[in-house]
């Protein structure tokens, strides 16, 4: 099979010094392989996402020398597919639905008798308040939850993956005890869009055929999610390359707001591309 990548930014605020390391590490291993790279717009937010930051994308891109084939998959496209995979998870009895905020949440974590838990990939272990609710009775303003510990029992076998990267290389399994403790019950369908992060990445991914997956280290912990839905779900696995991040001088993690690192900043300035990618160590 020949080797499928992707890179997958949200269109939410203009592109910074680390989704320029992002996608020259994705674009890098596709030339390696001699596979593709395929550009994906995650626009599931609606709220959030902005025309004039996907624009900006695609002159971002260009101008650091990358491309694609056309057409770009926008995510605001697939709903339908979305709630085709919910639909599936649903009929085999693996979810429910949520009707807590985030202070409910909240609340019952910081109960004495719940004690310390562990941050999930999602922020926080999910406590299980709605966990006994049947999907019947779903209402439009719930959120939908993966019961994890239905969903290890249905596989029955623990999800894996490959990660060829640098830095967690070699096989990974999830086993129940992280499943529960360190993932829990997550959301698939937000109340708002009625799909998650997860989830769409993980239809999306299928459907563009992608064999591995170049992203932040950030994104570790998510890959179980993941493979973990590529299993329920009986798509293909992928394997993984996680690159290291992009740090500020404090050595915090970029993030969209530091507008001072977008790219188009640099550009603006009057950097080249190829200052900027010696600007990322590249
Ligand atoms: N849309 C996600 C982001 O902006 C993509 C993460 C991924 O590659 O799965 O971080």
């Amino acid at each position: 099979m020949s080797y499928v990548t992707r890179f997958a930014p949200s269109p939410t605020g203009p592109l910074h010094l680390g989704h320029a390391y992002s996608a020259l590490t994705a674009w890098s291993r596709a030339r390696d392989n001699d596979g593709v790279c395929l550009l994906r717009i995650e626009d599931i937010d609606q709220t959030r996402s902005r025309p004039e930051f996907e624009r900006q994308i695609h002159d971002d891109l260009h101008w650091l020398g990358l491309d694609w084939p056309v057409p770009v998959m926008r995510q605001s496209d697939r709903f339908d597919a979305y709630r085709a995979a919910l639909d599936r998870l649903a009929g085999l009895g693996l979810c429910y639905p949520c009707r807590c905020t985030r202070g409910d949440i909240r609340a019952v974590l910081s109960a004495p008798q719940e004690g310390a838990r562990p941050p999930g990939p999602d922020g926080v272990i999910y406590p299980g308040t709605c966990r006994t609710r049947e999907m019947s009775e779903a209402t439009a303003t719930d959120a939908i939850r993966l019961n994890i510990a239905a969903a290890m029992d249905h596989l029955g076998v623990a999800p894996k993956f490959t990660e060829n990267g640098p830095i967690h290389h070699g096989p990974h399994e999830l086993s129940v005890s992280a499943a529960r403790g360190e993932i829990g019950d997550i959301v698939l369908a937000r109340r708002d869009i009625g799909t998650s992060y997860h989830l769409a990445v993980v239809v999306d991914d299928a459907k563009q055929d992608v064999t591995e997956i170049v992203r932040g280290a950030d994104l570790f912990t998510a890959t179980f999610i993941h493979i973990l839905l590529q299993d329920l779900l009986e798509l293909p696995r992928t394997t993984y390359w996680h690159h290291d991040l992009i740090r500020d001088e404090n050595g915090r993690r970029l993030a969209k707001r530091d507008d001072a690192r977008a790219i188009a900043a640099y550009r603006e300035n009057g950097m080249t591309p190829q200052q900027v990618r010696a600007m990322v160590g590249l």
